[in-house]
Parts: C-alpha cells; structure tokens; sequence
C-alpha cells in the first residue's frame, strides 16, 4: 500500500490506460462503515484508493473541525489489511493552497434539512468530493446510506457536471445494539450511548408501522419523536419523511421514502435514517 500527500503524486500513481479505479472519500478515525464502503470497492475494482481528509470547508466555524476525532497511524493498519492499494492523505494547504476561491453549490436537495442546519456543509462537501474526483478520476466512488442527503447532493453534482463516476451508495453498518456507526459516536459517554439508540429505535419503529401498511407522515413522525423525546436529554433538530433523490418532503411514504434524523445529545450531533423498503 502507498500512502501519498500530493496531488501531483497521486495522479502519478496511476498509469494512464487505467480504468478500474474505486475511491473511498472519508474523513479518517476509520469503523466498520468506513471498512464495508473499502471491501466492496476492493470487490469491485482492480485499484481501491481511500482519501483521508478532515475538511475544513465543510464544518461549520462552530463546529468540530478541530476536536474531530483523528488517528492516522491505526487507519493506515487498517487500510493496510484491507488490501487498499492507495490512500490519498493530503494537508489543507494541498487541497486549498492560498488564494483558492472556486466552490460547487449544488442546488435545492443541498438547501433541506442538514442544509439548513449545516449552511455552507454541502457547498465544502460537494466542493472537495469534485476535487477528489478529478484527482483521483475513479469509475467508482463510494458513499454511505447513512449520510443520505450527502449520497443524494452528490449523485447530482455528478449528473450535472457530467463528472462521469458511478456513485454507489451502501447500507449503514449498525453496532449490535443497532446504533449507526459513526466517527462521531466516539464523542458519546456511555450514558449517552444508552440514550441514542433511541434515534435508530424511533426509526425502526416506524418503519415496521410502515410494513404494517399505516403511510401516512404525520402519524410516522409522531410515533418515531415519541420515542426519541422519551429521553429528556435528546433534542431533534428534524425528523422528516422525504423523497430520497430530491428531499423534498411528502406526506405519504413509499416504497423508497426515506425517514431522516438529526439530533444534538449533549455536545455531539447524530444523524441516521431508515428506508422504507421491503
Ligand atoms: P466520513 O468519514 O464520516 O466522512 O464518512 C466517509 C464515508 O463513510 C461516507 O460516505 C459515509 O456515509 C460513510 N459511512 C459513515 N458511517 C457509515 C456507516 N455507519 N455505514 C456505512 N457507511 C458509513
């Protein structure tokens, strides 16, 4: 495995005629949902690159850039292990060297729900995932259900500017207890652990109320915030039923609505999502 930091020396690494390259955008402090997106593109593709990059354009100046949680050293073992022939780490100043001023605002599906809460997030995350795309030039990239609306912005910002990658979204990996996985979780004290897993509990819930065949929003939504508001500790920024390509919300649920979730427990954020699907 080679570990590169620039860019230049990354677009070396591969040979022009190359054409079965799979990349794995993430942030570092690697789980199980990271290793999940690594396999299947080690399954899929003859070159498997992860970038590793903590990116400051798309954390808010309130947010948790600095403290997000890092560790080089076991994420390279990781990726080692896994087979991963490339991981692109770069710094800051290589992805956004001095006087760097071109963003991508991808439209209305990045303005809804985490775009509200999070004003400027999908500009950063759509602006780095094109510079890496372009770097890199995969046939596939890899993303994961569990930041639907990032998996929706970007599978647009592909069609648009016609980047011409496959966009391949896999399912949220869940701990046993069913809590999605996230870098974050690791900000959560085991107190706040119990009370999380009321967000994939509510979710789940209404999903078997949707299988049971009740689709209407409003009686989804109020029985999953029943049971996440059970906790007074747990504060729901939003909880909506949308359409997973657009986000627009509906009031009916069908096969491949989506149910979305954020909320702030203490000082960390979490967001998950169910689709309803049989
Ligand atoms: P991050 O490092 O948080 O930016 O995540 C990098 C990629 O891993 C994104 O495409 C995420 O959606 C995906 N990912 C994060 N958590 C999970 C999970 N629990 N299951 C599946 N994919 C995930």
């Amino acid at each position: 495995m080679k570990v590169i930091d620039t860019v230049s020396g990354c677009r070396k690494f591969f040979d022009a005629d190359s054409n079965k390259v799979g990349l794995v955008p993430t942030m570092g402090y690697l789980h199980d949902g990271h290793i999940s997106l690594v396999r299947r593109a080690r399954d899929e593709n003859e070159i498997v690159v992860v970038s590793i990059f903590v990116n400051p354009a798309q954390f808010g100046p309130a947010e948790d850039f600095k403290d997000y949680p890092r560790d080089m050293d076991s994420d390279l073992r990781l990726l080692e292990s896994e087979k991963v022939d490339l991981v692109f780490a770069p710094s800051v100043g290589e992805m956004y060297p001095e006087g760097f001023m071109t963003h991508i605002d991808v439209g209305d599906v990045a303005k809804r729900l985490e775009g509200e809460y999070r004003p400027g997030h999908f500009r950063g995350v759509a602006t780095v995932v094109c510079k890496l795309l372009m770097i890199v030039k995969p046939q596939r990239a890899y993303f994961g259900q569990k930041d639907a609306q990032q998996c929706a912005v970007l599978k647009k910002l592909n069609l648009d500017l016609n980047l011409g990658c496959e966009i391949i979204v896999s399912p949220t990996v869940r701990d046993q207890s069913g809590l999605a996985l996230s870098s974050r979780n690791s900000y959560l004290s085991s107190d706040e652990y119990k009370v999380a897993l009321l967000v994939n509990q509510g979710l789940f819930s209404a999903k078997r109320l949707w299988e049971s065949g009740n689709t209407d929003a409003g009686q989804l939504i109020c029985s999953t915030r029943q049971i996440i508001e059970s906790s007074p500790y747990i504060l729901v920024e939003y909880l909506s039923l949308v359409q997973a390509e657009t986000f627009v919300e509906i009031d009916q649920a069908t096969e491949g609505s989506l149910l979305c979730v954020a909320v702030r427990l203490g000082e960390t954020r979490l967001i998950d999502n169910v689709i309803f699907a049989f």
